[in-house]
């Protein structure tokens, strides 16, 4: 099966969620929900010098992440009905019929994408807007960018023409489920497991 992901130009991205807000529009998700997030993570201090002048060695960077369409998913290893899948495109789906709202793909998912749906009592989460692509369009998400910062494609394409790896902080390792995912770091980025930043917005990126 062709592998398909993301891939994620953290060099570019502002931070500005321009690509969350089009993914909620696009699939009418309830303010509690949300299939994309942002992650802002800063780190570092400052100190005053006898001079007067001040050292610093602060970061900061953004983190565009959504489901990854995971070789080795979690969240479907997990699902007692089959209801979370691996589609024939190799998007990882969930058949609501199927889905009995019990909750393990979400405790299972290392990057929290899968949502108990309020209303529906259903999971959901991002499944690469697979109805565009079967046109031959990108995600809304990648249309929207204003800084052409994700791209969706075949993971042999994006490896021939992108460098990136997964394991960027505050992500978990890339080993534990083999994400399809890219991503060019900034050159502020730390590895995955880092100590010394933190997710500045956790209260926006935990709600969901
Ligand atoms: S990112 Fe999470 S929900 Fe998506 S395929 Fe991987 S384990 Fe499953
Ligand atoms: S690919 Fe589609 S469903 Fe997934 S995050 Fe982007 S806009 Fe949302
Ligand atoms: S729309 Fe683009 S620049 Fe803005 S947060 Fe999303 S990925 Fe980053």
């Amino acid at each position: 099966m062709v592998s398909r992901g993301f891939y994620v130009d953290s060099s570019r991205c502002t931070g500005c969620k321009t690509c969350v807000l089009a993914c909620k529009d696009y699939h009418d998700l309830g303010i509690d929900n949300a299939y994309r997030k942002v992650y802002d993570y800063e780190g570092g201090s400052w100190a005053a010098n006898e001079d007067g002048s001040y050292t610093q060695n602060v970061f900061m960077y953004h983190l565009s992440i959504a489901c990854n369409h995971c070789n080795v998913p979690a969240c479907t290893e997990v699902c007692p009905t089959g209801a979370m899948h691996k589609d024939d495109m190799s998007i990882v789906s969930v058949s609501t019929d199927r889905c009995i709202g019990c909750g393990y793909c979400t405790l299972a998912c290392p990057y929290h994408a899968p949502h108990i749906d309020s209303k529906l009592k259903k999971s959901s989460k991002c499944n690469a807007c697979e109805e565009r692509l079967l046109e031959g369009r990108q995600p809304i998400c990648v249309e929207a960018c204003p800084l052409h910062a994700l791209y969706f494609g075949k993971m042999s394409e994006i490896s021939e023409y992108f460098n990136g790896g997964a394991s960027i902080a505050p992500l978990p390792s890339g080993s534990y489920t083999s994400p399809n995912l890219a991503i060019r770091p900034s050159p502020a980025a730390r590895p995955s497991g880092d100590r010394e930043g933190f997710v500045a917005n956790i209260l926006e990126v935990e709600q969901f």
